[in-house]
């Protein structure tokens, strides 16, 4: 099977979903982008009322119809203060840790379709003024968005058009190296969409009719956790999450392998669902690990929670560094989309 063009397609994919802010529940303009390259591929995406994309990707067993799902909403930040300096202070979308965000470049979205530019940083950032700042903890009450804007009151950020409520998305720093690493924020769950972009090229490609029916659900609000407790079509018997694989001490999974999930927060995947995955991946060769995620949930966890009767399991390229400026190797890209397509035949 060659490869190359398609994990050139995917990454490219990648770099430019990431390129499209998109914090949890600020998705529209993804959504808009990834409605285009499904067109572009042939296929007919649904937007769903949520915000989320369906997409029939064809297929003979519609009774034993399988759900693919990657996310395209990300973390982020939300203007929950506007202080009497004039900077923001923020509340957390999705499981955003503040030490992970400080010093970043971001974007204020303004309601009125205005876009600011600003930095994350501790309160009182200068090292050579502040006597704490090694010592102080690191939290979102005591850090602020600096408005790159001449501003020194709250009156005057207002008049900017600034309000509580307004989206802050941070800079996804994005960075493909020669040697092959893909560095990003936001990897989760960006490459993973990039990937099942590059199965949906590959169908189409090579005009193949999967033995099942093939949907993909790129889904909103994963990052708190209701992206997958809907949109499961008639006919669907397993859904298949391919959402980042964790690196970490005690886990196998390196950034060139795709992971296989045996469990996470959520309890067990389904036991015949992994074992075929396991065998998907021995019997083509493609570099994998099994592990198990301590602090995960996925959009398949989400479904069943919802009360779907279906298998469920769930892949990803390794990626470290989670929820921060996030690793992850071409090799992984091409180690996931190889599985998902023999998996999937
Ligand atoms: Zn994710």
């Amino acid at each position: 099977m060659e490869t190359k063009a398609y994990v050139d397609y995917m990454v490219q994919q990648t770099v430019d979903i990431l390129g499209i802010d998109s914090p949890t529940g600020f998705t529209a303009n993804a959504a808009k982008h990834l409605m285009g390259e499904y067109e572009k591929l042939g296929y007919k995406p649904v937007m769903t009322t949520k915000g989320g994309i369906l997409v029939d990707l064809g297929g003979k067993n519609e009774d034993d119809a399988i759900l693919i799902e990657a996310h395209m909403d990300t973390l982020g930040g939300m203007v929950c203060k506007i202080k009497d300096n004039g900077n923001l202070e923020l509340t957390p979308l999705g499981g955003f840790s503040p030490n992970n965000g400080e010093a970043e470049n971001c974007r204020i979205y303004t309601r009125d379709g205005k876009i600011y530019e600003g930095t994350f940083q501790l309160n009182d950032a200068s090292v050579h003024v502040n006597g704490e700042y090694s010592t102080k903890t690191r939290e979102f009450k005591g850090m602020e968005v600096v408005i790159d804007e001449e501003v020194s009151s709250a009156d005057d950020t207002k008049a900017l058009g600034i309000m509580i409520g307004d989206i802050v998305a941070f800079e996804p720093r994005t960075r493909v190296t020669d040697s092959g690493y893909i560095k990003s924020r936001f990897l989760d769950d960006k490459l993973s969409v990039g990937i099942l972009l590059g199965q949906a090229k590959y169908l189409a490609d090579n005009n193949i009719t999967p033995e099942r029916k093939v949907y993909h659900h790129i889904t909103v609000y994963e990052e708190v956790g209701h992206g997958a407790c809907g949109t499961v079509p008639e006919g669907v018997t397993e859904i298949l999450s391919v959402d980042m694989g964790c690196i970490g001490d005690g886990l196998d999974c390196k950034e060139t392998q795709v992971s296989i999930c045996a469990k996470d927060s959520g309890g067990p995947y389904n036991y015949e669902v992994v074992s075929n995955l396991i065998n998907a991946a021995k019997e083509n060769d493609i570099d994998f690990a099994v592990d198990v995620y301590p602090h995960y949930g996925s959009d398949a966890d989400a479904a069943l929670g919802a009360g779907y009767d279906v298998k469920h399991g769930l892949i990803g390229a390794g990626v470290y560094a989670s929820h921060g400026y996030e690793r992850s190797h071409k090799k992984g890209v091409e180690n996931t989309f190889k599985l998902l397509i023999n998996y999937v035949r």
